[in-house]
């Protein structure tokens, strides 16, 4: 394979476009005649301008963003929305959260230190490997918002279709599904998404907010970068932000848009995973652990019938040139995450890989 890369099927930080990373090797020493790389360059030189005016112009476009959303860029990783979006958005101090694996947990927890959770519906009673159904959840009329983790990465379950939240805001940890298909932006009240999944580097997270939930009223004692408002009013340059994260995610972007957009992704995801599921539907030794209607097009988790058996696999994977296939801790097995980036040639080099494994050890 080109440059003896193999194929990573790593959850986070992952695989990226090989185009991209050939263009920014290209700019590296010295970024159109300015004589320095990215990495060294002031945040308030022109040519930065530029490089995040468009990053923010080519998500928009992508997503069809509307204008009254302010697009973010923010430190801290996923993890600190956790926290973040409570502080900003909890006006009664009161939130409906929906659990449906490890993420959306760590977001409860967290939010709990700052008001009242009410866990509406929950996936736990089998272990996290459906998404309850959202079509009547019990909602108090002073709640603040209605908060869902879109695509479960490490259980590997996805929402088919979104809660039905009777008017209230939704919140959306998009960050293992972000621009992995079309998305109505206008269905939420925010969105955000850590980019070392499906985007770009780690340390950094987009988050795409509806303007009338930013707030002046902020308890004092919050931090100022944890502001959503501070950040909005500053186009995300309040302080020094993720210039190199935000240039390479500006590079996935332009990448998207010439490959057709998130209609001509979504259709290759779906024609990846199904060369992933159609395999595990078949196979005697290997079972996909979610129930169909809920299994994520980037997050593939499966199992034998024991933890040794896992282990041999995952062993015979990484001698075979596949990485990152043993599944997170806390749920054991193997997963493959098959994001964006990844081409449908590894996936079907994995399944190839996998169906010889099984004739052997049959
Ligand atoms: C990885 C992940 C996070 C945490 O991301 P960090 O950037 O490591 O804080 C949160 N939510 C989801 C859905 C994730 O996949």
């Amino acid at each position: 394979m080109k440059y003896d890369r193999i194929y990573n099927f790593s959850a986070g930080p992952a695989t990226m476009p090989e185009p991209v990373l050939e263009e920014i090797r290209d700019e590296m020493m010295n970024y159109r005649g300015t004589g320095m790389s990215v990495m060294e360059m002031s945040h308030r030189s022109k040519a930065y301008q530029q490089i995040i005016d468009e990053a923010e112009q080519d998500l928009r476009d992508l997503m069809g963003i509307p204008d009254n959303y302010k697009v973010l860029f923010i430190q801290g990783g996923a993890t600190l929305q956790f926290a973040m979006v409570p502080m900003n958005l909890m006006k009664n101090g009161k939130a409906v959260y929906v659990e449906t694996g490890a993420w959306s947990k760590k977001a409860i927890a967290e939010a709990k230190k700052y008001g009242e959770v009410i866990v509406a519906a929950s996936s736990k009673d089998k272990n996290y490997t459906y998404v309850p159904d959202c079509s009547d959840l019990d909602i108090p009329a002073d709640a603040d918002y209605v908060y869902i983790c879109e695509n479960e990465t490490i259980h590997g379950v996805t929402f088919s279709q979104l809660p039905n939240t009777k008017g209230h805001v939704l919140v959306s940890d998009q960050s293992s599904m972000f621009l992995s298909k079309p998305c109505n932006v206008s269905d939420y009240g925010m969105i955000y998404a850590g980019v070392q999944k499906n985007v770009g580097p780690a340390g950094m997270v987009i988050a795409i907010i509806r303007e009338d939930l930013l707030r002046d009223d902020l308890d004092p004692t919050t931090p100022i970068y944890m502001n959503y408002k501070l950040q909005a009013d500053n186009d995300s340059m309040y302080n020094t932000p993720n210039c190199w994260a935000i240039y390479c995610c500006g590079k996935v972007f332009k990448y998207l848009k010439s490959i057709g957009g998130l209609d001509a992704m979504y259709e290759k995801n779906l024609d990846k995973a199904k060369v992933m599921y159609d395999f595990l539907d078949q196979s005697k030794m290997f079972t996909g652990t979610v129930e169909k209607e809920f299994r994520s097009l980037m997050n593939i988790p499966f199992v034998t019938e024991n933890a040794e058996k896992d282990a041999a696999v995952v062993a015979a994977t990484k001698a075979a040139g596949f990485e990152n296939l043993k599944g997170h801790k806390s749920v054991g097995g193997l997963r493959a995450s098959t994001y964006n980036a990844m081409p449908k040639e590894g996936v079907e080099a994995l399944v190839k890989f996998l169906k010889e494994y099984e004739a052997a050890n049959a």
